[in-house]
């Protein structure tokens, strides 16, 4: 059954929501290594065995929101609150421009206030005036309204993060409060396709209560608003939170589950969505050492190396665990090159690397179209 579907999916035919469920339902070890390599093959022919790196600045941790999920919700007492200040976001870019690293994402915890907005206008225009155009921007500073998205894309920044999340509007109300809403997120979602970014998206994958048919409609949904980049990564509980609160840490058993999980979703994405950039996200590794790799390995093809200093990295746990928080950035650069080396990859350092599907959906459409 799963051979016929993965021979199916090589040939290039489209995959029914049922077959999907069955891929991401797979346990057996050789069943699933049929899986990775079929999402390798897919990746090899559509975006080739190359690794691009965006350098990730997590600029501040103060937050309007309150996710259950999140450990540095804005109820979370017990961290400490921090903002970068616009020079140094500015000297991590440039960092990472220095570094050949292509691409840079500022990201924060969700504010919306006016100075920030301008602030975060300031520094766009800065970098990408100092770098000549030549360092990509992305952001992935939470729900904004068009207005700003189109303020911070004139300034310069040109790509956009926002998880979804999960596309159950149940699951998603139970790890929101009552006002955050799915609907605003898939509002935002298409405000800023209209506004002219490449848009990323994504889910968190093995929340409580969260099904394989759930994830199959999200790898679906991505499709269906023909999304350039995906972003997500396996839930892992921040003891700080009210979903942490409710579940102990997880044992090894279930960190490989969820590892298991991640990397399947990872495979289906890549079968299913083909051309577009994947990340294999830092939420892996901190299941397993070698988690991102094997991100790469089935299927992914885009790592986000830590560029924050050293100092802020203890206020930006999201999760329990988070990786490199005691590393700086040189150590990633270094070990993260080698590593991918390792698996017979090679790094685009100082390219954009745009998706191929972006290209495309632009060479017919011109990017920025309204
Ligand atoms: N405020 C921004 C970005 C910061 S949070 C935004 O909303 O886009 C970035 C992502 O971290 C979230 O979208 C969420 O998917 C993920 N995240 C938060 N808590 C997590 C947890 N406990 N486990 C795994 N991922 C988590």
């Amino acid at each position: 059954m799963i051979d016929s579907v993965l021979k199916k999916s090589r040939s290039g035919a489209e995959l029914s929501r049922g077959e999907l469920v069955s891929l991401l339902s797979i346990t057996d070890t050789a069943e699933l290594r049929s899986l990775y390599d079929c999402a390798y093959f897919v990746k090899e022919r559509h975006v080739g065995k190359r690794t691009y790196f965006r350098g990730i600045i997590e600029c501040g941790n103060i937050c309007v929101k309150d996710c259950y999920y999140c450990g540095i919700r804005k109820s979370n007492n017990e961290v400490e609150r921090f903002l970068m200040d616009e020079d140094e976001i500015f000297r991590e870019a440039i960092w990472t421009y220095e570094a050949d690293y292509g691409s840079c994402v500022i990201q924060s915890a969700e504010r919306t206030d006016n100075g920030y907005i301008a602030m975060i206008e300031r520094v766009v225009s800065r970098i990408k005036e100092a770098t000549e155009g030549k360092l990509g921007i992305t952001l992935s500073l939470g729900e904004q309204t068009e207005k700003t998205y189109r303020r911070w894309f004139k300034a310069g920044a040109h790509r956009y993060l926002l998880r979804v999340e999960t596309t159950n509007p149940a699951l998603y109300a139970r790890i929101h409060p009552a006002d955050h809403l799915l609907e605003e997120r898939k509002k935002c979602l298409a405000a800023l396709r209209r506004v002219g970014y490449q848009v990323g998206t994504g889910m968190m994958i093995g929340l409580p209560g969260q099904t394989v048919e759930d994830l199959a409609n999200d790898v679906l949904y991505l499709k269906e608003i023909d999304i350039d980049m995906v972003g997500m990564g396996p839930y892992i509980p921040h003891r700080g939170t009210p979903m942490g609160w409710a579940l102990p840490p997880y044992s090894d058993e279930q960190k490989a589950a969820s590892l298991q999980l991640g990397l399947k979703m990872i495979a289906v994405t890549r079968i299913v969505l083909r051309d577009i950039n994947i990340a294999a996200a830092t939420a892996l590794q901190a299941l397993e050492y070698t988690g991102r790799e094997q991100g790469l390995r089935c299927g992914a093809n885009v790592i986000m190396p830590n560029v924050t200093a050293a100092q802020f990295r203890q206020q930006y746990q999201l999760y329990d665990d988070k990786p490199c928080t005691d590393e700086n950035s040189l150590m990633c650069r270094g070990c993260l090159s080698g590593r991918i080396r390792g698996i017979g990859e090679t790094v685009g350092f100082g390219e954009w690397g745009d998706s191929p599907h972006f290209k495309k959906r632009s060479a017919t459409k011109g990017a920025g179209d309204e």
